[in-house]
């Protein structure tokens, strides 16, 4: 362990990094941007990690009262609920508002399953006490998204449905302790059909095994409470070799393809759940993630010398933070949120 942490780890830059990307989601909208509430959580959390959040102690109300801003509620009608949670971005300007006859911003007044996870998520890291959550009308928006083979759309189209909404789905319900919306039964099920003949799981069933759907498989049955119920006990330690297998010098999502930077989230937080990652190499999965960081304008890529993105920087940081390296804020790896916030979700849920 000793010399780990003598790497040049830039965390100033990184904090900078995260400080101007929050700067570059402009609060007032301009652009037709559904991802834009994703980029929040991981700068809010990456800075969380980084021990950094008093930085932007001054915006935290601006921030929440924003994401409240992009809470759908049921109109008119209380139970009408299908498209109620959190949508990525605010509404189009208003002269896009009309086109024929249907009014085109309705059609984007829907919510998205992974935003909802994610504007949770920040409220939480920033300190919200969810009062302004309509709990029913999101549980009950999940509800409508739940496909009869346990696994979730990600909106009321339903045009995709895979484990990463199942994963959003099990977030939700956790965090709002409530489990309504989401018919475990099944979901296990989809779970247990979607571990591929190596015994790593897909997005479903009969797809190629892979890092993200591993960790949203594992973590969704953390967070159910069902691992165990799941698989038997030689499934698990396969799943667990599957998973220590990915390691090269940081981790694969895949045999056979090169490592990136997410992965040792993805993967080492799998692991991590396992209570396997202590027998993963600390050492070489530092030294890869160490070499996709930009000394310069902070941040991690996914490969050495590329440049960095938001979410690669993220969850470079969150590699790391699961080997509590460089004073990093531990990390609540079922969640993808910082111990520390965390605790404040127990707090709240038990006020
Ligand atoms: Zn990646």
């Amino acid at each position: 362990m000793e010399g780990l942490t003598n790497k040049e780890f830039s965390r100033e830059k990184h904090i900078k990094y995260f400080l101007r990307c929050l700067q570059c989601l402009p609060i007032p909208y301009s652009s037709l941007d559904t991802s834009r509430m994703t980029v929040l959580f991981f700068c809010l959390s990456g800075l969380d990690l980084l021990n950094a959040l008093e930085r932007i102690k001054n915006e935290h109300q601006n921030i929440i009262n924003w994401i409240y801003s992009l809470q759908i509620l049921p109109k008119n009608d209380e139970s009408n609920t299908t498209k109620c949670g959190f949508r990525g971005s605010p509404f189009l300007g208003s002269k896009y508002q009309t086109e024929g006859s249907f009014s085109v911003s309705e059609l984007y007044e829907s919510s998205h399953i992974a935003m909802t996870y994610t504007a949770l998520c920040s409220l939480i890291i920033l300190g919200d006490d969810l009062s302004r959550v309509n709990r029913n009308a999101i549980i009950n928006g999940i509800k409508f998204l739940q496909k009869e083979d346990g696994s979730f759309y990600s909106t009321q189209d339903k045009n995709e449905n895979d484990m990463r909404f199942l994963y959003c789905a099990c977030c939700i319900s956790y965090i709002l302790q409530d489990w309504n919306g989401l018919d475990k039964t099944s979901a296990v099920n989809y779970i247990r059909m979607s571990m591929s003949y190596d015994y790593g799981l897909s997005q479903g069933p009969q797809l190629e095994a892979h890092g993200g759907s591993t960790y949203c498989g594992v973590a969704s049955l953390i967070l159910m409470d069902k691992l165990e119920e799941c698989f038997n006990e030689k499934e698990i330690k396969f799943l667990k070799r599957w998973c220590l297998k990915r390691q090269k010098s940081g981790f694969q999502g895949r045999p056979n393809k090169p490592v990136d930077t997410c992965y040792s989230f993805w993967v080492g937080a799998s692991l991590k759940m396992l209570d396997f990652l202590k027998y993963s190499n600390f050492e070489s999965n530092n030294e890869f993630i160490i070499s996709t960081q930009d000394t310069i304008v902070g941040g991690f890529s996914k490969w050495p010398d590329v440049h960095p993105d938001v979410m690669h920087s993220y969850l470079g940081l969150c590699g790391l933070s699961l080997m509590q390296l460089y004073n990093l804020s531990p990390l609540f790896p079922a969640l993808n949120i910082s111990e520390r916030a965390y605790q404040h979700l127990r707090k709240i849920q038990t006020e």
